[in-house]
């Protein structure tokens, strides 16, 4: 699908005439808007009817002399042409009709757009050249959208949600910063004429453009060098070095107002901006507690962030939707210099990340898993000592089955300490959370007492020792599903190698053990198949398999659902799927399996 969208503007309108064509309360509203911009107001319209009266807020603006009043019915040729500033040769910068019959709409619209002249027409898209979109406005901070004709009370909706999203005291914030901006390249501009730029090139533009229409420059994300010292340590003595400082002062700013919370932006105050501004017109080290530039105001809530060595955080991802992310994972995505990520990772959480940020995946097929693993490890190390952080991003957690602790072992072994260089964070387990999404407690009183938690693929291809049958336990088998036959034949029966050795000590699984597969648990496209072990390979096999996914069995199964009848004889399939997943917005959750449950 394809949508019609507008160029956005922002025109300063200071000194701008607007004609305003109507007498009711839009045109009010309308006057009060364009004197709000530092226009001047123009209203056309003839007097009212006998009894009738201008709206009491226009007339107040019109006894004050605030709002022109032209009291004759409009007529395009001449006022279009003669009521506007001498500048622009007398025609009006703007025209708005407030209410009209059809032929006066299309007239004039048709006679502004002859003439270049801006026009809205209220209700009438076709006869518009322009619309006012819905703002908030917060000191010089304005925020407008537009649905481009799809709805303004939608539009209205939408702006004062993004609205309460905003932190207190942002648009003050925004003079501050743009005051501070202006500080900076004035003292810039007196270093520049006293003679010692090398180019004299305006480099603030480049790094301070609010257009960010194009990526951000290689140089936007280096490390902002100390004040003492130049980008190559030596001391600011000479020209190249004023250069190189100039440069690092605007992009110190401009870094600030990427990686800063929103919150702490919000919350600079005029102190702020002097210790700012005097701190580095010294040249000095910032002021402690001061703003920091670079990432450390992110980072700071992180362990070990007062070392500035490398380090190496290893972490967990969830299962699949990015809102299932922990705060300190999600933290570590935004800070990170280096991500490293497992093949698994979602793509809802890989589209977190910042563009800015380098980001290898694993090249990793069936067959080379040490390979990637491998690499991983080796790139992880390298960028570390090169004082970088890295975030190696495992799917789920970190240490169910994501071979976190093997990866523990190799860099604690290469020299990275646990709590300085090395940390390990949490993830939310398919395990755990995939059963959930299909309304499964892997525990529940009087059902099931044990869960465990298996792997359906042994090393070097070799099955695993099967677990032995409990009718309180929930066994969960991860990695399973590309060989459901195998591992429900080894569940069931005993192996030939346990026949033969005599071995048979554990307890068998019953075929009529209610199981589920759960794919893709908490994506878009999560399919939940509910079933018992003796048909859960034919509903795969017949259904087909999205991986990844993973096998629940045991009595837990039935707990929230009504087992469903595996002997129909009415030629009904011996299971059920159900497909999708409602997305984990509160006001709308219903998570496939849970919605069902009421
Ligand atoms: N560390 C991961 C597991 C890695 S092993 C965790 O804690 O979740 C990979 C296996 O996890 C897959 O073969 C599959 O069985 C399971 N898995 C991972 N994500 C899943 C998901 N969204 N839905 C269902 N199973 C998933």
């Amino acid at each position: 699908m394809t949508y019609h969208t507008s160029l956005l503007t922002a025109v300063d309108s200071r000194g701008h005439v607007h004609l305003v064509v109507g007498s009711n309360p839009l045109a009010a509203a309308r006057c009060n808007q364009s004197l709000a911009v530092g226009a001047t107001p123009i209203l056309v319209a003839p007097e009212p009817s006998k009894g009738n009266l201008l709206p009491a807020a226009l007339q107040v603006r019109v006894d004050a002399g605030e709002v022109q009043w032209v009291r004759e019915a409009v007529r395009s040729n001449e006022h279009l042409e003669t009521l506007g500033r001498d500048a622009v040769d007398g025609f009006v910068d703007a025209v708005f009709v407030t209410d009209y019959d059809n032929t006066v709409a299309e007239t004039v619209s048709s006679a502004c757009r002859r003439r270049r002249i801006p026009v809205n027409v209220v209700d009438r898209p076709d006869l518009c050249s322009f619309s006012l979109p819905s703002t908030h406005a917060e000191g010089p901070l304005q925020i407008g959208i537009t649905t481009n004709g799809s709805g303004c009370k939608l539009a209205a909706r939408i702006r004062r949600e993004v609205a309460a999203t905003l932190p207190a005291g942002l648009g003050e914030a925004c003079a501050r910063l743009g005051a501070l901006r202006r500080r900076i390249q004035e003292e810039d501009r007196k270093t520049t004429e006293a003679g010692t730029s090398t180019t004299g090139k305006p480099r603030i533009e480049n790094v301070l453009s609010e257009d960010d229409s194009y990526d951000q420059s290689a140089a936007f994300n280096q490390l902002v060098p100390s004040p003492e010292t130049g980008a190559d340590g030596r001391d600011n003595n000479n020209s190249g070095d004023a250069e190189i400082a100039k440069t690092r002062r605007m992009r110190w700013l401009a870094q600030m107002c990427e990686y800063w919370p929103l919150k702490r932006l919000a919350g600079v105050t005029d102190a702020d901006v002097e210790a700012l501004l005097e701190a580095y017109a010294r040249g000095t080290a910032l002021p402690k507690d001061a703003p920091v530039a670079d990432k450390e105001a992110a980072t700071s809530a992180l362990p070990g962030a007062e070392s500035d060595q490398g380090r190496i955080i290893l972490a967990g991802s969830g299962p699949g939707h990015p809102d299932l992310l922990t705060r300190a994972v999600h933290q570590a995505i935004l800070s990170a210099d280096v991500i490293l990520a497992d093949k698994l990772v979602p793509q809802g959480v890989l589209d977190l990340i910042p563009r800015r940020t380098e980001v290898a995946i694993a090249r990793k097929f069936p067959g080379n898993a040490d390979a990637a693993q491998e690499e991983l490890i080796e790139q992880a190390t390298a960028a570390a000592r090169a004082g970088k952080t890295v975030l190696r991003l495992k799917q789920g957690d970190p240490f169910v089955y994501g071979r976190g602790g093997e990866e523990m072992i190799r860099l604690r072994a290469a020299g990275f300490q646990d709590g300085r260089t090395l940390f390990v964070l949490p993830g939310i387990t398919s395990a755990l959370s995939g059963p959930l999404f299909a309304g499964i407690p892997p525990t529940h009183r009087d059902a099931a007492d044990q869960v465990l938690i298996c792997t359906g693929t042994g090393k070097k291809g070799k099955p695993p020792v099967p677990p032995g049958y409990r009718v309180s336990r929930t066994a969960v088998f991860l990695m399973a599903l590309h060989r459901i036959t195998g591992l429900v034949a080894e569940l069931t029966t005993f192996t030939a190698e346990e026949e033969e050795n005599k071995n048979l000590g554990r307890t068998l699984w019953p075929l009529s053990t209610p199981c589920a597969v759960i794919e893709r648990a908490s994506c878009p496209d999560q399919k939940v198949i509910r079933t018992t072990l003796e048909h859960v390979a034919a509903a795969i096999e017949q259904e087909g398999s999205r991986p990844p996914g993973l096998l629940v069995v045991g009595r837990a199964c039935d707990v929230l659902y009504t087992p469903i009848a595996t002997t129909t004889g009415d030629g009904s399939k011996p299971w059920s799927v159900e497909e999708g997943f409602a997305g984990l917005d509160l006001d709308s959750i219903s998570p496939v399996g849970l919605a069902s449950l009421a």
